[in-house]
């Protein structure tokens, strides 16, 4: 009953469209469903950053093939995009090339089995999907044999709150807070930061993206101040591997981050849970949960991190790791609370499946909230999904995944005190960074808090295959995140 319907993919991002391209080779009936009314419209909202990866490592495989067919010109490997560029270039050609496989302007507001919800056993595996969208002309159901979520985590930020939830007062306070690495090239945005304090809540790589602009703002707009909110008892390896990092502009972002704070352009919070953002005039004050307060602020840029939206597959039956909301046999490889360095051993279709036979998550969504995903991975992983919907198990079996170490590799770090979680500083790779301890502890009285930094020493990254990984060989490690919580 299921043959000649298609494969459908949830989001026009890199990974979706990889996916597209993927399935497309194999021969698969192919659409492609984007609420956006572009190609990766999630990146285009963050496309003034520039990527740390490499241009090589950006295009999927089947994808190239689909464009090679067409006038597009492959960027030099070597160059690193902007999020922009990554549109231009690469993801709105390949929208082009897949044609009207791929419909814009369609957002998934629901995924479910033909005549069953998610209780009935009867007959289920041989029911196909229906997927429920929303356009402007109204709400339409599409069948489909296999389903691919590669929706991204991009629309569900995570909140200033420190326990995941908002923070008292934060829905409140919305109009000030934004979720969005600044740029400051833009007018609007930079009106709302020059010569004004901001406080950038988080610590991943767009924390450090931001705390590097605000603090090139402060050298040309005087008054420009930058308040760094750590949740962590210390910075620790918030600036990353360094020269250690494989990935030379990430491992850049994080020096460059260092020499800002060094430089005295932004000040540092530690151990900082928000629990409270009250107005003050036009202005904020965050409160944590013990009662501390910052100094008021002007602006909040939270960059906290990332969860995928499940509201939309309630009657799908998923298997999903507790603690990262990430399919059960990939959580454990991905863990922050055990990798930093997130060590990984290839993974596709095996790992990314659930009871929900012919339905996965992929790309970004797939890691949950776990931060250390790269678009490589995902090309990956789409390339083995589409091998076992296409029936060739062999190939689906065969990943090979590359991925660039971080040069830093020490387990979840110190999320509270230095002194009492020393436990959960090794991870399975044991400590890599090492640490001179604060000078002293943070603190905020009333005044704004500024922990002296501990200087950073990076230890070579941990040795690939460092038994980590149940008896399983491992041929990579992965890498750190492109956002990670406070
Ligand atoms: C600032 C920043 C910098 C980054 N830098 C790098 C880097 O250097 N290298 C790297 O590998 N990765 C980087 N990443 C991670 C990057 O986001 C991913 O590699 C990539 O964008 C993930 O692709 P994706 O297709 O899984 O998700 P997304 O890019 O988020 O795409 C998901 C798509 O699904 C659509 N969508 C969402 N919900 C629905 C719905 N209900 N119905 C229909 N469509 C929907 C969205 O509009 C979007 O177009 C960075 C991320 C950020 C935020």
């Amino acid at each position: 009953m299921n043959e000649g319907l298609p494969v459908v993919v949830i989001g026009a991002g890199p990974v979706g469209l990889a996916a597209a391209a993927e399935l497309v080779e194999r021969g698969l009936p192919t659409l492609v469903l984007e609420r956006g009314e572009g190609a990766g419209a999630a990146v285009s909202e963050w496309g003034h950053v520039r990527l740390f990866s490499m241009w090589r490592d950006l295009v999927d495989p089947a994808a190239e093939k689909l464009l090679a067919a067409t006038d597009w010109t492959r960027p030099a490997a070597d160059g690193y995009p902007t999020g922009a560029e990554w549109v231009e270039s690469y993801l709105a050609p390949l929208a082009a090339a897949l044609g009207e496989r791929v419909r814009f302007g369609t957002e998934v507001t629901g995924v479910s089995r033909l005549g069953r919800d998610r209780i009935v056993d009867a007959d289920r595996d041989g029911r196909p999907f229906t997927v429920r969208v929303r356009t402007t002309a109204g709400e339409e159901r599409l069948l489909a044999r296999a389903v691919i979520d590669a929706s991204g985590t991009w629309g569900t930020p995570n909140p200033v709150g420190g326990d995941g939830l908002p923070a008292l007062g934060e829905a409140d306070a919305a109009e000030r807070i934004s979720h969005r690495v600044p740029d400051t090239a833009d007018p609007a945005v930079r009106a709302r930061h020059a010569g004004r304090t901001t406080a950038v809540v988080g610590r991943g790589h767009s924390a450090l993206t931001a705390l590097v602009a605000l603090a090139a703002l402060a050298e040309q707009a005087p008054g420009t101040r930058a308040v760094w909110v750590l949740r962590r008892g210390e910075v620790g390896d918030a600036f990353g591997g360094g020269a250690a990092d494989q990935l030379v502009e990430r491992g850049a972002l994080g020096q460059r981050a260092e020499a800002a704070v060094a430089a005295g352009h932004i000040e540092v919070v530690t151990g900082f849970r928000t629990a409270r953002v009250r107005p003050e005039g036009d202005r904020l004050v965050l409160v944590d949960d013990g009662g501390r307060t910052l100094e008021p602020v002007d602006e909040v840029v939270a960059l906290t991190g990332f969860r995928p939206d499940l509201s939309f597959l309630s009657e799908i039956r998923l298997g999903l790791d507790t603690t990262l909301q990430a399919p059960v046999e990939l959580a454990p490889l991905i863990d922050p609370n055990v990798h930093s360095c997130g060590t990984v051993y290839p993974h596709g279709v095996a790992e990314l499946s659930h009871p929900e036979e012919g339905f996965f998550l992929a790309g970004m969504k797939s890691y949950g909230r776990a931060p250390t995903f790269l678009a490589l991975t995902g090309f990956e992983q789409v390339r083995s999904i589409a091998a076992h919907l296409a029936g060739d198990h062999e190939a689906a079996a065969r990943v090979e995944l590359t991925l660039p170490e971080t040069g830093v590799c020490g387990g979840a770090g110190l999320f509270d005190d230095p002194d009492v979680a020393e436990a959960d500083a090794g991870g399975c790779c044991g400590p890599a960074v090492a640490e001179e301890p604060p000078a002293a502890a943070a603190g905020v009285g009333g005044g704004l808090a500024v922990s002296p930094l501990p200087l950073l020493s990076a230890a070579p990254a941990a040795p690939a295959d460092d038994g980590c990984h149940g008896g399983r060989s491992v041929r990579t490690t992965e890498a750190t995140e492109p956002d990670r919580v406070s």
